[in-house]
């Protein structure tokens, strides 16, 4: 039974604060571990010492905990860049540069905490920003369409629990795996190395239409979907896994270039 009971809709929709937690606290520790096992020594060292001994997996979820604090009030909408349904390939791609107005503020956001790092890459703050931002940007459904914002409208039942189809893709694959963070970190490294150099030369264009078209498979997906949990986990497994690993390994290659 897909639909859900309509006054668990109401709550639901009291509660648009939890849209935006991304990948969920085991994968953004899986991208921070992936990116961490892919720095140069000398990267590690100057990250190790901006970060203090908590280090670079602790702080993967340092953004989505401090958005209801106030430090950083105008965060809350630098976890998505959600899109109109069938955009054309340039305008698109357009949105790399000229940001949208409406649908949040991810690429801007990044762009401008990438310049930060590069002024001053002892700032901490930034950093620990990039790190959750790099994941945030390979989660197919922060990239999603704009009018269901990101799919947190659009409802369905996971394994007997009221979800929606963002929340799937934050942390409803990914804890159908059973996998800590460092198991999950150490198979994708095992099972995807032959990836790393597809990955690493994408240009950002190329990560942009990869992460669009996955994302209008996954509605197109959704809409022939007959409710069976097992069958979408193993549809979409494997190809959220190749995301969480492109984040690390992309993740590693900003870091590299800014402190290697
Ligand atoms: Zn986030």
């Amino acid at each position: 039974m897909r639909k859900i009971h309509f006054s668990l809709f109401l709550v639901l929709l009291s509660f648009p604060s939890q849209q935006i937690l991304a990948w969920g606290k085991i994968g953004h520790r899986v991208v921070a571990q992936v990116a961490y096992d892919n720095l140069t020594p000398r990267a590690r060292r100057h990250i190790d010492k901006v970060l203090g001994p908590h280090g670079i997996v602790y702080y993967s979820n340092w953004a989505d905990e401090i958005k209801s604090d106030t430090i950083y009030p105008q965060s809350y909408d630098w976890h998505f860049q959600d899109f109109d349904a069938g955009l054309s390939d340039s305008v698109l791609i357009a949105t790399l540069t000229d940001y949208p107005k409406v649908g949040g503020n991810l690429f801007r956001a990044m762009d401008s905490l990438v310049a930060l790092l590069r002024q001053d890459p002892s700032n901490v703050d930034a950093l620990r920003f990039v790190i959750h931002l790099m994941g945030d940007r390979f989660c197919p459904m922060h990239t999603a369409h704009l009018d269901d914002l990101g799919g947190n409208r659009v409802y369905l039942e996971w394994f007997s629990q009221p979800y929606n189809l963002h929340r799937v893709w934050d942390d409803g694959l990914i804890e159908a795996t059973r996998y800590s963070y460092s198991e999950y970190a150490e198979y994708l490294e095992n099972h995807l190395a032959d990836q790393k150099k597809v990955i690493s030369r994408m240009s950002e264009a190329d990560l942009l239409r990869h992460n669009y078209a996955l994302t209008n498979e996954i509605y197109d997906y959704y809409h022939a979907w007959d409710g069976n949990c097992w069958h979408f986990a193993y549809h979409f497994t494997p190809k959220m896994e190749w995301q969480l690993y492109a984040s690390g390994i992309r993740l590693a290659m900003l870091l590299n270039e800014i402190y290697g």
